[in-house]
């Protein structure tokens, strides 16, 4: 071989290892850059709080991130080589393997949220693993864990649709819901029921036991009427305060509409645990009716609203079905509302004085202020009529405000000319009032700046007025009484069968009412009544008044029984300002003095 050939050979040799050199360089540090990627890659998916997973096609896995481990509670080692069926929990196998076999023949990336059923959200990725022939050779998969974002996302549904305190629907998603049902009546020839629901003395169990107390009854009534709604056509919301409202839907005999109502009053009656202690509540339903009643949400609310005020000023715990006549009574509410509103300013009020007199007709013992209204636009309005709707709409207040007033002036009128000589002035008070803060300071005031004999005013108030009111109430009372005020219970019997008010509010006077005293000496049930009140009055030192006497056989019947204060149409109806001197007159040169039978056998 010559030198040359030799040469050549040696220089292409350096070529070639150089050449070689150069590429398994290259390809050893592609190598390294793969690797360090890869465990770099890896590194960052450990890192990860959220399940990462690679399988083949056979869907073994082949690679999975830590927290894929910590969710299984294995290692890597378990894991890898196995499959869904032998890992997950068995209610989602199915669907995992559905999906999995949808991604590698599709070759899409496919997404999803999913309930682990374990309490958790994922937000899913699963996509296919593909090689320099586009050819599927497994899957990789990532859950994002969203359940912080779901449950926020559910609160603010919840905050949205439900009711804070007792979960049901709130009124709005049951508008949406029941609108929804509307639209669908006329197809099926279904009718639907609107139902308003309220508590009758929510608000003074409120205030006698506190708020807590109530809002865990309202909870309980929640409770009850969602457990009553769960297997039937019945939607349940609150509508504000100790209003709840119904729906019944999918009505095809009306009767049901009572079957149920009638049955959601008796649960709601049986008795109800708050804090150890046990409270029943009676509750009064309003219902109307689609399409009888309106063809609209909004309108069924309305006419549902009518109904139980109708059932409210009705005696309560009851339940009402709209109907026109309602409807009409609630045109006559809105109205003497309106023009009541006006009745102080157009010196449309006045007041009559009813004169309560000794039992023998001989002496004037004091007398009532009633109040009278006798309207522009409605004629003569009767207090039965008007008051009710004073109260419900605040206006009481002004008008017992300027009633107090009136009487206090005129009393004192009257005593001027009659040199001094003074009688009691009964004044008739509402809740509203005594519920006012400033209400002990407004009477005082008043006394003082008129400079009124306090012992010559008496305030009515009525059973359930006493029933729940708050200390604070209760206080003032008290001071009033010391102040000189006589504080008398009006329409007794009439309210509430618990009598434990009597021994706790500082009382003077009980008034049997009228109803018992109507033909009392027909009906031994009333004579048994009034008997047990004449005892009880004495038994708590109270001096006792009958209302609504109007003959002679009451007044000697209930003189014979010890009731020594008579007020009613046998002596005197309520008379105006100018009539009353001509009665305490007559009274006086002895025109009404009775001849009674002094039989106080049973006194
Ligand atoms: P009340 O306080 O129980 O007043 C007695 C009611 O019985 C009065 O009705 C009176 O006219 C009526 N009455 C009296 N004796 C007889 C009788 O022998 N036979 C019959 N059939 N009725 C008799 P009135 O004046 O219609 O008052 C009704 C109610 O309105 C009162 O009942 C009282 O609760 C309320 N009221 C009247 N004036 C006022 C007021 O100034 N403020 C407040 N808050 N309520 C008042
Ligand atoms: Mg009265
Ligand atoms: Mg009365």
């Amino acid at each position: 071989m010559s030198i040359l050939a030799c040469v050549i050979i040696i220089v292409l040799l350096v070529l070639a290892i150089t050449v070689l050199s150069f590429v398994i360089t290259k390809y050893v540090r592609r190598n390294l850059a793969l690797s360090r990627e890869l465990s770099e890659f890896k590194t960052l998916c450990d890192l990860m709080q959220t399940p990462i997973w690679f399988k083949d096609k056979k869907l073994r896995f082949t690679w999975v991130n830590k927290y894929y481990c910590m969710m299984f509670d294995r290692t890597k080692e378990q894991i890898l080589g196995l499959t869904d069926l032998d890992i997950a929990p068995k209610k989602l196998v199915k669907n995992y393997i559905r999906d999995d076999e949808y991604v590698l023949e599709s070759k899409k990336v496919y997404r999803y949220k999913e309930n682990d059923k374990a309490g958790l959200w994922f937000d899913t990725v699963k996509f296919p693993l593909l090689d320099s022939q586009n050819n599927v050779y497994g899957l990789g998969g990532v859950a994002f864990n969203i359940t912080p974002i779901k449950k926020s996302e559910t609160s603010l549904h919840n905050l949205i649709h439900n009711d804070y305190l007792t979960g049901t629907a709130n009124r709005l998603s049951l508008s949406v819901e029941a609108t929804k049902l509307i639209s669908e009546c006329d197809e099926f020839g279904y009718k639907l029921a609107v139902v308003l629901l309220d508590i009758d003395n929510f608000k003074d169990l409120n205030d006698l036991h506190g708020h807590v107390v109530g809002d865990e009854l309202l909870k309980s009534m929640a409770e009850r009427l969602k457990r009553y709604a769960s297997d039937k056509n019945i939607l349940v919301g609150r509508f504000g305060g100790d209003e709840f409202i119904l729906v019944i839907y999918k009505i095809k005999d009306e009767k049901i509409i009572s079957s149920y109502t009638n049955d959601i009053k008796e649960i709601l009656l049986k008795s109800h645990n708050v804090y150890d202690s046990e409270f029943t509540v009676e509750c009064s339903m309003g219902v109307s009716v689609y399409p009888n009643n309106s063809k609209d949400y909004e309108g069924l609310v309305r006419y549902a609203d009518m109904a139980l005020f109708y059932a409210k000023s009705h005696g309560r715990n009851s339940i009402v079905l709209y109907n026109d006549e309602i409807g009409e009574s609630n045109i006559r509410r809105i109205n003497i509302e309106t023009h009541l509103k006006e009745a102080i300013a157009h010196k449309e009020l006045y007041l009559c004085y009813q004169p309560k007199v000794s039992a023998d007709g001989s002496r004037m013992i004091g007398m009532e202020a009633l109040l009278r209204w006798d309207s522009a636009e409605l004629g003569f309005v009767s207090p039965a009529e008007f008051i009710p709707v004073a109260e419900q709409s605040d206006l009481i207040i002004d008008i017992g405000n300027w009633v107090l007033r009136e009487a206090l002036l005129q009393n004192i009128e009257w005593a001027k000319q009659n040199n001094g000589e003074m009688s009691s002035m009964a004044i008739n008070l509402s809740v509203k009032q005594i519920n006012k803060p400033d209400f002990l300071k407004r009477i005082i005031s008043l006394l003082e700046e008129f400079n009124y004999p306090p012992n010559k005013l008496e305030l009515e108030v009525t059973e359930r007025m006493l029933m729940s009111r708050s200390n604070s109430t209760k206080e003032d009372f008290k001071k009033l009484r010391e102040f000189g005020v006589t504080i008398s219970v009006d329409d007794f019997g009439t309210g509430y069968s618990n009598l434990g008010y009597l021994s706790s509010f500082p009382l003077d006077i009980m008034k049997i009412d009228r109803s018992f005293v109507t033909d009392i000496k027909n009906s031994s049930e009333k004579q048994q009544i009034v008997n047990a009140i004449v005892q009880l009055a004495h038994s708590f030192n109270l001096a006792i008044i009958a209302e609504g006497v109007e003959t002679f056989d009451e007044l000697q019947y209930l003189f014979s029984k010890g009731v020594d204060t008579i007020q009613g149409f046998y002596f005197s109806k309520p008379l105006k300002n100018i009539e009353l001197p001509k009665f305490i007159e007559e009274l006086k040169q002895g025109k009404y003095k009775q001849k009674l039978k002094n039989v106080q056998s049973s006194k």
